[in-house]
């Protein structure tokens, strides 16, 4: 926990204390020691990577889908180590960590970083571009209402908005909250018993995946609505991403609209893995699981404790529950802590994506943006672990530069 009153004057204030931001911290600490007194990190939790176990817990994910040199510590080959001792716990095919080993490394990187203080806990509610001694500088707010000023802010704040369907928009009828929820409000933990329940889960991504198998051990009946072919892919975005292979022609696009095209056909949509499809065939084979495949939810209606779901070619089906596992998408202009910045500095927006510099900055000023905002920079894994990586570098040789490194009042 953090010991100390919040500073009035910082100089680098990251916003968000999951994996982006400490693959950040641990960067610049590696190449800059001296750092380490003129940063502070933000988050309502008050602790490193809650949100992370909070997904991962909720949806009772057993293992990571990205290989074990991703993580946030700057040497690779650190988890691989880490886990010398608990082989057992790096999944086939490409060592997938398991959630409780990733968890306990990155429980290892903030020791040996010593990071364990270094999380405020608060919630940033704005970040106001001001003019402090006349010179530009962010007046980051809290939402109790206490303030700093930084010269420099990074959001890492894995800002992503749930896709909600149409048809959800239009449900007239009142209905019980539990019994429509994305994903992202599904926590398997606090529900102990589904059977005698029909659920229906809506996408054809990891997510659907994950929930269907927790809801299947619950005692449930699962239908999978799949708008296309239920897809299997080892990762979400080919590992071509991740190196010169593919991010060369990324980079050479000069178009950012084609560069948005692009990262959309990388993602392409929900996949999951080979080993999930083996359960998830395996339950459909056993008669617990159904899975409806290039069909699509037209509306909904809650009457008599139940849900009246009308799919396309003239089906409607009752259900208990449905879960939204639609995925997230990034939207600058939906998030809270942009709005000011992008007053002043303003870039343009490619569907909803912010055109940043090669730093990561929003041109002009000194707000650096990581996750799956800065996609149009780093490319389709922007939001993964490798993307936090790959904005790190960028981000690091901004942040460090001697010039930059000057006291608080000076530049
Ligand atoms: C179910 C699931 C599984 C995934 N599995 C993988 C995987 O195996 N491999 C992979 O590479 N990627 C995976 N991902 C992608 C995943 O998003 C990243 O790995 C990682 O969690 C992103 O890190 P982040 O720091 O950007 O976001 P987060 O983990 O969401 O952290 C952001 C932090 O910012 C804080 N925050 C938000 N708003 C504010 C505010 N206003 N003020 C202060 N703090 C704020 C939040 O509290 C949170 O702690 C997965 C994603 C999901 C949803």
């Amino acid at each position: 926990m953090f010991d100390r009153p919040l500073p009035s004057l910082i100089d680098l204030a990251i916003v968000g204390a999951g994996p982006q931001a400490l693959t950040l911290v641990t960067h610049i600490l590696q190449k800059r020691q001296k750092f380490r007194n003129r940063f502070m990190v933000l988050d309502p939790s008050g602790t490193w990577l809650e949100q992370w176990r909070h997904q991962f817990k909720a949806q009772e994910i057993p293992h990571l889908r990205s290989p074990a040199v991703h993580h946030p510590d700057p040497d690779p080959y650190s988890l691989r180590r880490f886990a010398e001792n608990r082989s057992m716990e790096l999944f086939p095919p490409y060592d997938l960590p398991g959630t409780e080993l990733f968890e306990d490394f990155c429980g290892e990187v903030v020791k040996k970083w010593e990071l364990t203080d270094r999380v405020y806990p608060g919630k940033v509610s704005q970040v106001l571009p001001i003019q402090w001694s006349q010179k530009p500088r962010f007046q980051i707010v809290l939402t109790d209402g206490s303030s700093l000023i930084a010269r420099r802010v990074v959001l890492a704040t894995g800002a992503a908005v749930p896709n909600i369907p149409q048809w959800v928009e239009e449900i007239r009828t009142p209905y019980p909250p539990s019994s429509l929820c994305h994903s992202q409000q599904v926590d398997l933990r606090l529900i102990k018993d589904l059977s005698g329940e029909d659920i229906v889960i809506v996408g054809g991504g990891l997510t659907s995946g994950h929930l269907a198998m927790g809801a299947l051990k619950r005692g449930a009946m699962v239908t999978l609505v799949v708008r296309r072919q239920l897809r299997e892919r080892l990762f979400d975005a080919e590992p071509g991403w991740l190196g010169p292979k593919y991010l060369k022609g990324f980079e050479g696009e000069d178009c950012w609209y084609g560069r948005w095209e692009m990262i959309k056909q990388a993602r392409d949509g929900g996949s999951v893995t080979p080993a999930l499809m083996l359960q998830l065939r395996r339950a459909a084979r056993q008669g617990k699981l159904r899975i409806l495949e290039n069909t699509e939810i037209l509306g909904a209606v809650w009457k008599d404790e139940q849900w009246r779901v009308r799919l396309n070619g003239e089906v409607s089906l009752m259900f208990n529950r449905i879960w939204l596992a639609t995925g997230t998408q990034f939207n600058g202009h939906e998030d809270n802590l942009l709005t000011d910045v992008l007053r002043i500095y303003r870039t343009e927006m490619i569907n909803g994506l912010p055109v940043l510099d090669e730093n990561l900055r929003i041109p002009g000023s000194q707000c650096f943006i990581m996750g799956g905002l800065a996609a149009l920079i780093v490319g389709p894994v922007a939001r993964n672990l490798s993307g936090g990586r790959m904005a790190s570098d960028r981000l690091v040789k901004a942040i460090i530069k001697p010039n930059t490194m000057l006291p608080l009042g000076i530049s």
